[in-house]
């Protein structure tokens, strides 16, 4: 078995990030990411500590602007980034005051600066093949199977979590490398059956070590990219170590697919700039 190591991936893709970073500065820009915090959810504020070591490492800009959760002030200010030539990437972490979806909010990230796949036009374009930013989460999925070799082509593939940011974004890019891609949800009858059938698996449910090794055909890949805080720490979707014996390769959790998340969210930055 495998341990398919997204730290390494990740420090890999930040080489290209710090090279392109350095010919934007060179061209006299520097490449910046909006970060709206509007909560003090302690997961997303460590999140976005994440985000911030990371960028200083590459070289973006990132700046984070800590809300009280109104509503209104939420609104103005990506509004505002918007609106800001300076600003080229613009995320807002959830989650979000009470009243606000996703969807209202990402509605109103302009495409070009939607470095997170927000925005609901974004996702429709992801839908059409049509050039737009994935939410990087289900793109980190895609990038780490890229990066090992793992072949997608015809492959039977079962995505686990139909949400707009990681499940059903993750199918379409999936079914767009000609996976044939099977997805279950919180209604699925008969997961095990199903999910035991996949070359490739891939779990975005946010339930601790909920998929054993009685899911897993022997040989599968399985990218896990939950992340649940537990008593015990950090923990994936996988039972990592029982799924270690039949699975051909495995992310771990940490160090699998969060990596990998963080660092093409700046890379998109860098790519949102326009020359
Ligand atoms: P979400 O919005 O809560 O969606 C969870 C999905 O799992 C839903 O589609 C739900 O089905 C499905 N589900 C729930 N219970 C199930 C069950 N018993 N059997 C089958 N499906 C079930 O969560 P999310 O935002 O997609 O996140 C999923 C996980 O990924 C979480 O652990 C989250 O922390 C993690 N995550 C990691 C990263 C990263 O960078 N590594 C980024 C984002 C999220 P219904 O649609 O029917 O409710």
């Amino acid at each position: 078995m495998k341990f398919l190591d997204g730290r390494s991936m990740a420090a890999e893709i930040g080489r290209g990030v710090v090279d392109d970073v350095e010919r934007l500065r060179q061209a006299g820009v520097v490449p910046t990411l909006g970060v709206v915090l509007p909560t003090s959810d302690a997961a997303a504020r460590s999140y976005v500590r994440v985000i911030e070591r990371t960028a200083a490492k590459v070289g973006v800009r990132c700046i984070v602007h800590e809300l009280s959760g109104d509503p209104t002030e939420l609104l103005t200010t990506v509004d505002r980034l918007a609106a800001d030539d300076d600003v080229h990437g613009l995320i807002v972490q959830t989650p979000l005051p009470a009243g606000l979806s996703a969807a209202d909010i990402g509605a109103r990230i302009p495409a070009h600066k939607d470095v997170d796949g927000m925005n609901p036009l974004s996702l429709g374009r992801l839908a059409l093949g049509l050039p737009c930013f994935a939410p990087a989460t289900a793109a980190a999925v895609l990038e780490i199977l890229h990066r090992s070799d793992i072949k997608l082509a015809g492959t039977r593939t079962v995505v686990i979590g139909r949400s707009p940011v990681v499940g059903k974004p993750a199918s379409l890019l999936l079914l767009a490398e000609d996976a044939t891609v099977t997805v279950c949800h919180s209604r699925t009858t008969d997961l095990i059956s199903i999910v035991h059938e996949a070359d490739i698996v891939v779990a975005a449910v946010g339930r601790p070590r909920m998929i054993g090794k009685g899911f897993i055909r022997t040989g599968a890949t399985v990218i896990d990219v939950g992340t649940n805080v537990t008593d015990s720490g950090l923990v994936g979707d996988v039972d990592a170590e029982a799924v270690a014996s039949v699975a051909g390769a495995l992310t771990p959790v940490p160090g699998g697919v969060g990596p990998v998340t963080t660092m093409l969210l700046l890379r998109n930055t860098t790519s949102a700039v326009t020359p």
